[in-house]
């Protein structure tokens, strides 16, 4: 897997701002990085189920990427730390996931491994959020 150098802030923005459209449903997608190493494009997997209760990714759908490092999704209760299931998946899957919660401002966000532990993530670009 590639290693990861930040996010770009676009990105981090288009996160957000489909968390906010598909609320009070979870939003998900996978992250991909650019030649740089940095998050910079959303993968929306074919067969992603969004509801109340979770973004279920089906992962065997993706094609093999070495660019994919991850996935994001939302949490509408605003907490933003993993739940079980999150970990279970991550465990599986990637090595930087970032959950995003209502009311999905600027800030409310977090990038964790793939055994749970916050990572620091570092926002990218010269555009404003
Ligand atoms: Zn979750």
């Amino acid at each position: 897997m590639r290693r990861v150098k930040g996010i770009r802030k676009n990105t981090l923005k288009m996160i957000l701002e489909a968390s906010k459209d598909t609320y009070p449903n979870e939003f998900g997608a996978i992250l991909r990085v650019d030649d740089d190493g940095v998050i910079a494009e959303l993968l929306l997997v074919p067969g992603t189920i969004q509801g109340e209760k979770s973004a279920i990714f089906q992962l065997h759908m993706l094609p093999p990427d070495f660019n994919v490092v991850g996935t994001i999704h939302s949490h509408p209760n605003g907490v933003c730390y993993p739940s079980e299931a999150d970990q279970h998946l991550w465990s599986k899957f990637g090595g930087v996931h970032i959950i995003c919660g209502h009311p999905y401002g600027p800030d409310n966000w977090r990038a964790f491994d793939n055994a749970g532990r916050e990572l620091e993530l570092e926002v990218m670009g010269v555009s404003r959020l």
